[in-house]
Protein backbone atom coordinates (compact mmCIF):
# COMPACT_ATOMS: atom_id res chain seq x y z
CA UNK A 1 0.00 0.00 0.00
CA UNK A 2 1.26 3.41 -0.27
CA UNK A 3 2.05 5.22 -3.63
CA UNK A 4 1.49 3.52 -6.30
CA UNK A 5 4.48 2.90 -8.34
CA UNK A 6 5.20 1.23 -12.07
CA UNK A 7 8.42 -0.09 -13.47
CA UNK A 8 10.69 1.78 -16.13
CA UNK A 9 13.24 0.27 -18.22
CA UNK A 10 14.23 -2.94 -17.99
CA UNK A 11 13.09 -6.02 -20.31
CA UNK A 12 10.60 -9.01 -20.23
CA UNK A 13 12.98 -10.82 -18.34
CA UNK A 14 12.68 -7.96 -15.24
CA UNK A 15 15.10 -5.32 -14.21
CA UNK A 16 14.38 -1.86 -14.08
CA UNK A 17 13.31 0.59 -11.91
CA UNK A 18 10.14 1.37 -9.40
CA UNK A 19 8.74 5.14 -10.04
CA UNK A 20 5.83 6.55 -7.93
CA UNK A 21 2.68 7.35 -10.23
CA UNK A 22 2.81 10.58 -8.26
CA UNK A 23 5.89 12.76 -8.90
CA UNK A 24 7.17 14.72 -5.59
CA UNK A 25 5.08 17.65 -5.80
CA UNK A 26 1.78 15.90 -6.16
CA UNK A 27 2.99 13.47 -3.29
CA UNK A 28 3.68 16.43 -0.92
CA UNK A 29 0.27 17.76 -1.16
CA UNK A 30 -1.20 14.29 -0.59
CA UNK A 31 0.97 14.11 2.08
CA UNK A 32 -0.66 17.71 3.31
CA UNK A 33 -3.89 16.53 2.60
CA UNK A 34 -3.85 13.26 4.85
CA UNK A 35 -2.44 15.66 7.43
CA UNK A 36 -4.76 18.54 7.47
CA UNK A 37 -8.01 15.72 7.26
CA UNK A 38 -6.35 14.60 11.27
CA UNK A 39 -6.10 18.18 12.00
CA UNK A 40 -9.19 19.62 11.08
CA UNK A 41 -11.12 16.89 9.20
CA UNK A 42 -11.97 13.99 11.61
CA UNK A 43 -11.97 16.76 14.48
CA UNK A 44 -14.68 18.75 12.62
CA UNK A 45 -16.41 14.91 12.32
CA UNK A 46 -16.31 14.20 16.11
CA UNK A 47 -17.15 17.98 16.65
CA UNK A 48 -20.46 17.43 14.69
CA UNK A 49 -21.67 14.03 16.56
CA UNK A 50 -22.57 10.75 15.28
CA UNK A 51 -20.20 10.43 12.86
CA UNK A 52 -18.28 8.29 15.10
CA UNK A 53 -18.18 5.10 12.92
CA UNK A 54 -16.70 7.31 9.63
CA UNK A 55 -14.76 9.17 12.00
CA UNK A 56 -12.90 6.19 12.82
CA UNK A 57 -12.72 4.46 9.74
CA UNK A 58 -10.91 7.63 8.62
CA UNK A 59 -8.48 7.65 11.11
CA UNK A 60 -7.04 4.45 10.23
CA UNK A 61 -6.95 5.98 6.56
CA UNK A 62 -3.14 7.05 6.07
CA UNK A 63 -0.52 7.72 3.14
CA UNK A 64 1.38 4.29 3.87
CA UNK A 65 -2.56 2.45 4.46
CA UNK A 66 -3.91 3.33 1.48
CA UNK A 67 -3.39 2.57 -2.13
CA UNK A 68 -3.24 6.04 -3.88
CA UNK A 69 -2.17 6.73 -7.40
CA UNK A 70 -2.37 9.70 -9.72
CA UNK A 71 -3.82 8.57 -13.11
CA UNK A 72 -2.83 11.99 -14.86
CA UNK A 73 -4.86 11.58 -18.35
CA UNK A 74 -6.57 9.12 -17.55
CA UNK A 75 -8.66 10.42 -15.41
CA UNK A 76 -12.18 11.95 -17.14
CA UNK A 77 -11.51 15.34 -18.29
CA UNK A 78 -13.16 17.82 -14.87
CA UNK A 79 -12.82 14.81 -12.44
CA UNK A 80 -11.23 15.72 -9.08
CA UNK A 81 -10.24 12.23 -8.06
CA UNK A 82 -12.29 8.60 -7.88
CA UNK A 83 -12.33 6.08 -5.85
CA UNK A 84 -14.07 2.23 -4.62
CA UNK A 85 -16.77 2.83 -2.22
CA UNK A 86 -15.76 0.50 0.38
CA UNK A 87 -12.75 -0.21 -1.05
CA UNK A 88 -9.15 1.14 0.39
CA UNK A 89 -7.92 2.87 -2.73
CA UNK A 90 -7.72 6.52 -3.89
CA UNK A 91 -6.92 7.90 -7.74
CA UNK A 92 -6.25 11.22 -7.52
CA UNK A 93 -6.50 13.34 -10.89
CA UNK A 94 -5.14 16.56 -12.05
CA UNK A 95 -7.43 18.92 -10.86
CA UNK A 96 -6.90 17.75 -7.43
CA UNK A 97 -3.33 17.84 -7.68
CA UNK A 98 -0.43 20.65 -8.40
CA UNK A 99 0.19 22.23 -10.79
CA UNK A 100 -3.52 22.35 -12.13
CA UNK A 101 -5.03 22.51 -8.42
CA UNK A 102 -4.29 24.41 -5.38
CA UNK A 103 -3.48 22.84 -1.99
CA UNK A 104 -7.08 23.30 -0.99
CA UNK A 105 -7.95 21.31 -3.84
CA UNK A 106 -5.93 18.17 -2.88
CA UNK A 107 -6.81 18.69 0.62
CA UNK A 108 -11.22 18.46 -0.32
CA UNK A 109 -10.29 15.53 -3.03
CA UNK A 110 -8.19 13.07 -0.54
CA UNK A 111 -10.97 13.66 1.98
CA UNK A 112 -14.11 13.52 -0.38
CA UNK A 113 -12.30 10.35 -2.04
CA UNK A 114 -11.91 8.49 1.80
CA UNK A 115 -15.12 9.25 2.54
CA UNK A 116 -15.76 6.55 -0.36
CA UNK A 117 -13.27 4.00 0.62
CA UNK A 118 -15.51 4.33 4.21
CA UNK A 119 -18.39 3.46 2.12
CA UNK A 120 -20.05 6.67 1.72
CA UNK A 121 -21.71 7.56 -1.56
CA UNK A 122 -21.20 10.86 -2.98
CA UNK A 123 -23.93 12.65 -1.02
CA UNK A 124 -21.73 11.63 2.01
CA UNK A 125 -18.66 12.99 0.26
CA UNK A 126 -20.48 16.00 -0.94
CA UNK A 127 -22.47 16.84 1.89
CA UNK A 128 -19.49 16.12 4.42
CA UNK A 129 -16.81 18.17 2.56
CA UNK A 130 -19.06 20.96 2.44
CA UNK A 131 -19.85 21.08 6.09
CA UNK A 132 -16.10 20.24 6.98
CA UNK A 133 -13.88 22.36 4.25
CA UNK A 134 -16.27 25.07 4.29
CA UNK A 135 -13.77 27.91 3.08
CA UNK A 136 -11.13 25.41 2.26
CA UNK A 137 -11.44 24.48 -1.75
CA UNK A 138 -14.65 22.80 -1.41
CA UNK A 139 -17.23 23.96 -4.10
CA UNK A 140 -20.86 23.34 -4.25
CA UNK A 141 -22.41 19.78 -5.94
CA UNK A 142 -23.88 20.87 -9.98
CA UNK A 143 -27.70 20.02 -10.63
CA UNK A 144 -26.55 16.46 -12.13
CA UNK A 145 -24.24 15.93 -9.18
CA UNK A 146 -27.22 16.00 -6.71
CA UNK A 147 -30.14 14.45 -9.02
CA UNK A 148 -27.63 11.58 -9.04
CA UNK A 149 -28.06 11.63 -5.04
CA UNK A 150 -31.70 10.50 -5.58
CA UNK A 151 -30.68 7.47 -7.33
CA UNK A 152 -28.19 6.09 -4.38
CA UNK A 153 -30.18 6.96 -1.43
CA UNK A 154 -33.29 5.58 0.35
CA UNK A 155 -36.54 6.55 0.38
CA UNK A 156 -37.55 7.21 4.41
CA UNK A 157 -40.77 8.60 3.50
CA UNK A 158 -41.90 11.86 4.91
CA UNK A 159 -39.36 13.73 2.51
CA UNK A 160 -36.32 11.72 3.63
CA UNK A 161 -33.79 9.92 1.93
CA UNK A 162 -30.74 8.24 3.57
CA UNK A 163 -27.37 7.63 2.46
CA UNK A 164 -24.68 5.99 4.48
CA UNK A 165 -24.05 8.62 7.26
CA UNK A 166 -26.25 11.24 6.42
CA UNK A 167 -29.87 12.23 5.58
CA UNK A 168 -31.35 14.50 3.30
CA UNK A 169 -34.18 16.30 2.72
CA UNK A 170 -34.47 17.33 -1.57
CA UNK A 171 -37.05 19.23 -0.88
CA UNK A 172 -35.43 21.86 1.08
CA UNK A 173 -31.87 20.89 0.32
CA UNK A 174 -31.16 20.26 4.32
CA UNK A 175 -28.77 17.63 5.06
CA UNK A 176 -28.21 16.13 8.45
CA UNK A 177 -26.45 13.52 10.09
CA UNK A 178 -27.91 9.92 9.93
CA UNK A 179 -29.31 8.64 13.55
CA UNK A 180 -29.81 5.00 13.75
CA UNK A 181 -31.68 3.96 16.86
CA UNK A 182 -33.18 0.19 18.16
CA UNK A 183 -33.34 -2.37 15.58
CA UNK A 184 -32.46 -6.03 16.53
CA UNK A 185 -32.18 -9.51 14.54
CA UNK A 186 -35.74 -9.47 12.90
CA UNK A 187 -36.26 -5.26 12.60
CA UNK A 188 -34.70 -2.33 11.13
CA UNK A 189 -33.28 0.66 13.17
CA UNK A 190 -35.31 3.58 12.86
CA UNK A 191 -33.53 6.28 11.24
CA UNK A 192 -33.52 9.86 11.72
CA UNK A 193 -31.90 13.32 11.88
CA UNK A 194 -29.31 14.13 13.84
CA UNK A 195 -27.12 17.32 13.63
CA UNK A 196 -27.71 19.48 10.41
CA UNK A 197 -25.14 19.97 8.07
CA UNK A 198 -23.76 23.62 6.57
CA UNK A 199 -24.47 23.37 3.38
CA UNK A 200 -25.37 25.73 0.73
CA UNK A 201 -29.50 24.40 0.62
CA UNK A 202 -30.18 25.91 -2.77
CA UNK A 203 -27.73 23.65 -4.30
CA UNK A 204 -28.89 20.44 -2.89
CA UNK A 205 -32.34 21.20 -3.68
CA UNK A 206 -34.59 18.63 -6.27
CA UNK A 207 -35.71 19.85 -8.39
CA UNK A 208 -32.95 22.62 -8.33
CA UNK A 209 -34.03 25.79 -8.23
CA UNK A 210 -33.45 27.57 -11.43
CA UNK A 211 -29.81 29.66 -11.52
CA UNK A 212 -28.23 26.60 -9.64
CA UNK A 213 -24.59 26.22 -10.98
CA UNK A 214 -21.96 24.18 -9.00
CA UNK A 215 -19.48 21.21 -9.95
CA UNK A 216 -19.23 18.00 -10.25
CA UNK A 217 -16.48 15.24 -9.48
CA UNK A 218 -17.00 11.61 -8.91
ZN1 LIG B 1 -17.32 11.24 -5.18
Amino acid sequence: MGFKTHTEGGSWTGGGTEVFNCNLNERNAIDTAFNFMVSSGIPCLNRTGGLTSLSNCLSGKTVSSVEIDCRGSSCRSGVFGTAPRGGNSINMCDLGLPPSGLAVDTDVTVFHELIHSCGGGELDSWSLENHCYNGHGTINPGPTTVSGFVGETSDLGGGLRAGTFVVWEPGTGRVFVKVSTGGSWNSSPTISRGAELNVNRPSYMVPPPSGGGGGSWV
